[in-house]
């Protein structure tokens, strides 16, 4: 395990030409101090956590030092926002450090978020607040211990910093690692500036430094582009499964390695609503849950016009449909592993259709469904409905579907089925009214609910004795949060 100054640099994005972003040094935050730190994420970086617990490490994420190796900057893309495409973004409160080289030789990126004014930050001001910055760490942390795709968080550091949002707030920052920071918007960028041979430039980048496999083909521009569409419908299918809404599905906020990124007004779903909009600003319900899958497609096409300088039209339409084939069955096997099922059988549509029905007309709750579910041998499934009485007021409709459940799984192993579903039904999701408590708690000071909240969310598929409130049902004001892009 390495001190801070022992972590190898290797900043190979900051050697791309000038005009693939700009040096900024970070603007130094008051009074710092840390918030909460993830072990896990120390561990991927070989750094000691030690180095992390000491004001070395605080006055160095706050902009208040430096730390040799660092190369600060701040990336230039642009993007499509709710359909629109907007020339003028880049990291506008967020600047890339530098690049941590294991020593297994793998890189990571370490990214300060709300590290103050960059040349994009246009009429923001550079901040992140204490509530966003503990809401993305905490969800990255869930995501991963879900087994979905995720840049990570180091750490959050609070300070006595003053930023004006509805409300006066406290300014804070990030500390997010991620295998990349490049986004669809990158290659948008180069594209619409009519850049093309940067545009070639940056592809070779992400092949070499991603992607090495596609320098080996006869087209590695479309082989990359086949790789994101496949790793983007990886993901997609990951969060209609677990119940999980970005809300911000803008070009800019999608990873060129199918990573969940940029998390603000995410939710995860409590009751079963497929149109759940967790993002109070999206009035149009353009990133609603059940639009995702197609919005993904809607950013893949962006991205494929983007690439339509060094890729033939055909590979791009050839992708797409990669995706959209990769999409459903990624979704089909994490549902069927959902309800134990080994097996593809013609009736399954229909059983997952009445499933979705019931779910929706009774407004239950679908990671506990799914869980209670995961917990019952084929003999409890006889008039079981009991069971999920705390979930839902009609338990006859509930018996019934039970029933089809139990005609479907009479041929299946009971042992195998209720492992495989206790890997695949999380006890513990990061709801919206968890992540509240914990911003609550850490504003008056108090981190112990971050804290908790990390132990469970790092193992969200195991029993935790000492936490069993943190898997219960929200309370009704936990339901009614509202979350905008405001952070
Ligand atoms: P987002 O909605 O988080 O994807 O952000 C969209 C764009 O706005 C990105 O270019 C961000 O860097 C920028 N941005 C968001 N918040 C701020 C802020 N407080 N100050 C400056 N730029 C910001
Ligand atoms: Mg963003
Ligand atoms: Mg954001």
């Amino acid at each position: 395990m390495k001190s801070l100054q022992q972590l190898v640099f290797n900043n190979t994005y900051s050697q791309l030409p000038s005009l693939f972003g700009t040096s900024v040094t970070p603007q130094p935050l008051s009074n710092p101090y840390l918030i909460s730190v993830n072990p896990h994420i120390a561990k991927l970086l070989e750094l000691d956590i030690n180095a992390i617990q000491s004001d070395d490490f605080v006055n160095i994420f706050s902009g208040n030092d430096t730390l040799a190796g660092f190369d600060p900057i701040a990336m230039k893309y642009t993007g499509h926002q709710f359909g629109q495409y907007n020339p003028d973004l880049g990291d506008g409160r967020g600047l890339l450090l530098g690049e941590v080289q294991t020593s297994h030789g793998k890189k990571w990126d370490i990214h300060l978020k709300g590290s103050g004014l960059t040349p994009y930050s246009r009429m923001g001001d550079g901040r992140a607040v204490i509530r966003s910055s503990i809401r993305e760490y905490l969800a990255s942390a869930a995501m991963a211990g879900l087994g979905i795709p995720t840049s990570h968080a180091l750490a959050v550091i609070g300070s006595d910093t003053h930023v004006c949002r509805e409300k006066q707030e406290f300014g804070a920052t990030l500390i997010r690692v991620s295998e990349s920071h490049i986004r669809f918007g990158h290659f948008e960028y180069l594209f619409y500036t009519q850049q093309h041979d940067q545009l070639r430039l940056l592809a070779d980048y992400v092949i070499q430094h991603h992607f090495p496999e596609c320098q080996q083909v006869e087209k590695p521009y479309a082989a990359l582009f086949e790789q994101v569409c496949e790793n983007t419908a990886k993901m997609i299918a990951h969060w209609q499964a677990v119940g999980f809404a970005h809300g911000v599905m803008n070009t800019d906020n999608m990873s060129i390695l199918g990573l969940t990124f940029d998390y603000g007004p995410y939710g995860f779903l409590d009751d079963y609503n497929p149109g759940y909009i967790c993002n109070h600003s999206d009035y149009s319900g353009r990133y609603a849950f059940n639009q995702q899958p197609s919005i993904g497609l809607w950013n893949l096409s962006a991205l494929g016009y983007a690439l339509a300088p060094i890729i033939d039209k055909s590979d791009i339409e050839h992708a797409l449909e990669i995706y959209q084939h990769q999409l459903q069955m990624h979704y089909s096997k994490l549902m069927r592993q959902k309800l134990g099922l080994f097996d593809s059988q013609e009736q399954d549509n229909e059983l997952f259709q009445q499933l979705f029905n019931l779910l929706k007309q009774q407004s239950i709750d679908y990671t506990l469904f799914f869980r209670t579910l995961s917990m019952l041998s084929q003999d409890e499934l006889d008039n079981a409905s009991s069971h999920f009485s705390s979930l839902s007021e009609n338990t006859t409709a509930i018996d019934e579907w039970l029933a089809d459940y139990k005609k479907r799984i009479s041929n299946t192993d009971d042992q195998q089925r209720l492992a495989l579903m206790l890997k695949s039904n999380p006890k513990y999701i990061l709801r919206n009214y968890l992540a509240q408590l914990a911003i609550d708690g850490a504003e008056q000071g108090n981190f112990t609910f971050v804290e908790n909240l990390l132990t469970v969310l790092h193992d969200p598929f195991d029993e935790h004795p000492n936490f069993e409130d943190l898997a219960d049902l929200p309370p009704k004001w936990g339901k009614e949060l509202e979350i905008s892009c405001s952070s």
